[in-house]
């Protein structure tokens, strides 16, 4: 159990954020998630976290409008404040949405809404944040099985992950005075509503993963949950700067 300790997860409410969220609540572990339109799914969550055991509230938050952070972290000041807390403990920056251009298709505005939402977001919300995290706390970035191997269709989304996997690098070093560890989870692809649910609900997308992935599926949320919670424990404290892929063995 960790009692007392707090995790900010942002898109918390579906996914990959929702299992980690839950894992975390396992572990005695509260959580202030944010979602971006669905509040339904976030307050669904929030009934979840609290059933384990576990304290959580939502808030809203898009992670691609970076002028709305000063006002997001009065919120979390004031979220932390209802939770009998001012700091909290680990950080997932975890929202995402997808995009399916080629080098042909993708326009500038679609490539800055990525930057915006896959690299400044993380990058800028953590700065934002710093000041609300406890020393020796844990930061878990999201990037994707696509920035170590490339498929067409994903120039935009798998570059910017890439960049996320640097990102990450840098944060350790810049972290490390306050004993923060930094990682990055890469996800491979996961059956959840990213790219329209395509993982799961298309069948021959489906069997294609199947068929590129050591142990023979496609992943799902709860294959990724529990190693972002894990990374986040005591028992994995040393592990630090590292990128996890967590697919199963995919294009090995
Ligand atoms: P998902 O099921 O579509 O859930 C996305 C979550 O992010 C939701 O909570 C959503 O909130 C929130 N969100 C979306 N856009 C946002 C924005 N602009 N600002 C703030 N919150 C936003 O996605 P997922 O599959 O769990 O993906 C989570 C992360 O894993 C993403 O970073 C994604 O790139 C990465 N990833 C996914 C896969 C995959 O195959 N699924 C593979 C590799 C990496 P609402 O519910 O309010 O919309």
């Amino acid at each position: 159990m960790s009692d007392g300790k707090i995790a900010l997860v942002t898109g918390g409410s579906r996914g990959i954020g929702r299992d980690a969220v839950l894992r975390l609540a396992a572990r005695g572990v509260s959580s202030i998630i944010t979602y971006k339109s669905n509040r339904a799914e976030a307050e669904a969550v929030v009934a979840l976290v609290e059933q384990a055991g576990a304290r959580a509230i939502a808030l809203r938050l898009d992670v691609g409008e970076a002028a709305s952070f000063d006002g997001v972290v009065e919120q979390v000041r004031q979220a932390l404040a209802d939770l009998g807390a001012s700091r909290f403990d680990y950080l997932v920056n975890n929202a995402g949405t997808s995009s399916s251009a080629s080098l042909e298709t993708i326009t500038e505005a679609e490539m800055d809404a990525l930057y915006a939402v896959h690299f400044k977001g993380p990058m800028f919300l953590t700065q934002k944040l710093l000041p609300l995290i406890n020393d020796g706390g844990r930061i878990v970035n999201i990037s994707s099985g696509l920035a170590r191997f490339a498929m067409p269709g994903r120039i935009g989304y798998g570059p910017i992950k890439a960049a996320v996997e640097s990102l990450t690098r840098y944060m350790a070093v810049e972290l490390a005075p306050r004993r923060i560890a930094v990682n990055v989870v890469a996800p491979g692809p996961i059956a959840t509503d990213f790219s329209g649910g395509m993982v799961r609900d298309n069948p021959e997308v489906n069997k294609a993963i199947s068929a590129t992935t050591a142990l023979g599926r496609a992943g799902l949320p709860e294959d990724v949950g529990p190693v972002i919670a894990g990374l986040l424990s005591d028992d994995f404290g040393w592990v630090n700067a590292q990128r996890i892929e967590v697919a199963g063995g995919i294009h090995i």
